[in-house]
């Protein structure tokens, strides 16, 4: 096992009914800013419970945080949270909402210039103002880790930071709000999530059974209830096991002392800032080509996954590294998330434009061990054409 440091500060509030105990967390006296996005919490009635529980506190409004949050709205939330000397905010929504609060929070009292050099010269964040988030969206684990993408409308990019000043305070995860997501975005957040618990365990074995076996346990659970809980958002007990098992699935306890391969995010970003694709059908066109091309050098894990989460046991070593690559995809599918880049209206000219800006970046390779080099990212998109 390698060494490792791991914290967590967020608290986790669990349940249902659980947002009427929002005084319990904020202090009377805070100066709150609450962000949300396009107006579903309007919908679904979470707005109202978060102003009945917040009565008597000072409150601002910063509703518009797109899907896939902009950088240029994150700044006007800056703008008005400094008017209104904020002290506290109130994230409700789901990824978006939580990863522009973080940069919101880290932004207001950021004194080095543009707060966007945060995320494209990784100028450390050196405090952040506290935050605490209603999830209303299980998939990304924003709501108990420190990191955040945003994304630059002007120049196409998405980039991610992360900080330790910019954990959540606390987050509350009551599934019932979930109850009125899309089925598109329920089988997103399957994907996304087990997309994360793959990045944390398909590397190379470094002898740690119980991170393997925790990895696992969140992968073998999403594909039992995931499909529940994309059937009926609305089926309790199946939007809180995904609720719980997406947020387990990157809030530090699985990647402590094993190695991570981000490589399908770091491309997958990529493709939703040149063709808006959802987040997670951006990883599930990546991933399966990243281990179809890095076969050899994720080997043995690649068969213990097939043997332990798809229960494949018969044949050779190849044949059941592939029958799990097609296994993963079919399960994508089966949420309705195609895997493919044709079925996106993405070709070639795309690899093309994705290399190149990875060169202008100096990026030259991503991932465990660095194994995705830029032909080794050609070929992964070239395997996931059609
Ligand atoms: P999202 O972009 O936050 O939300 C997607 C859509 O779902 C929005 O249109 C939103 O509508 C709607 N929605 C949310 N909750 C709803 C509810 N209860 N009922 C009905 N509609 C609801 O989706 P996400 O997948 O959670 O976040 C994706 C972002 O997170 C991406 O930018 C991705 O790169 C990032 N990400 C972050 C991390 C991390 O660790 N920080 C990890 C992976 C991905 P409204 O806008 O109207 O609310
Ligand atoms: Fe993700």
């Amino acid at each position: 096992m390698n060494n490792f440091e791991f914290y967590n500060p967020v608290k986790i509030i669990f349940g249902k009914d659980q947002i009427s105990k929002l005084p319990n967390h904020i202090p009377t006296s805070s100066r709150i800013m609450i962000t949300y996005g396009g107006g579903s919490i309007k919908k679904n009635g979470v707005y109202d419970q978060v102003i009945k529980a917040l009565e008597g506190h000072f409150i601002v409004e910063f509703g518009g945080i797109e899907p896939n949050p902009h950088y240029e709205t994150a700044m006007k939330a800056v703008e008005l949270a400094r008017e209104n000397q904020i002290d506290f905010i109130l994230a409700v929504g789901g990824g978006s909402v939580i990863d522009a609060t973080k940069f919101i929070a880290a932004a207001i009292p950021f004194n080095d210039g543009d707060p966007w050099t945060i995320l494209s010269e990784k100028k450390p964040v050196k405090s952040a103002i506290s935050f605490g988030s209603i999830l209303t969206l299980p998939a990304t684990g924003s709501e108990m880790n420190s990191g955040s993408v945003i994304t630059k409308v002007e120049t196409k990019e998405k980039l991610a930071f992360g900080s330790p000043f910019t954990f959540p305070q606390f987050s509350i995860l009551d599934p019932t709000v979930a109850s009125t997501l899309p089925q598109r975005q329920v089988a997103n957040g399957v994907v996304d999530a087990f997309t994360h618990v793959v990045e944390q365990y398909m590397t190379y074995k470094v002898d740690a059974p119980l991170q393997d076996r925790l990895a696992e346990s969140i992968l073998l659970t999403l594909i039992e209830e995931g499909p529940k809980a994309y059937e009926d958002p609305s089926n309790y007990d199946a939007m809180a096991n995904l609720m719980w098992c997406a947020t387990m699935a990157l809030n530090g306890i699985i990647r402590a002392g094993v190695p991570v391969d981000w490589a399908t995010h770091g491309i997958g970003h990529e493709l939703t800032a040149l063709h808006g694709i959802d987040h997670a059908r951006t990883l599930a066109i990546v991933l399966p080509g990243v281990w179809r091309v890095l076969k050899e050098e994720k080997k043995d894990k690649l068969i213990q996954y097939a043997e332990r989460i798809w229960n494949i046991t018969e044949g050779s070593e190849n044949e059941k590294i592939d029958k799990a690559i097609e296994a993963t995809e079919r399960f994508f599918e089966s949420l309705g998330i195609k895997t493919k880049m044709k079925d996106y209206n993405v070709g070639t000219d795309t690899i093309d434009t994705i290399v190149d800006r990875f060169e202008k970046r100096g990026w030259t390779a991503l991932g465990d061990r660095q194994l995705a080099d830029i032909p080794t990212i050609k070929e992964i998109l070239n395997t996931q054409l059609q």
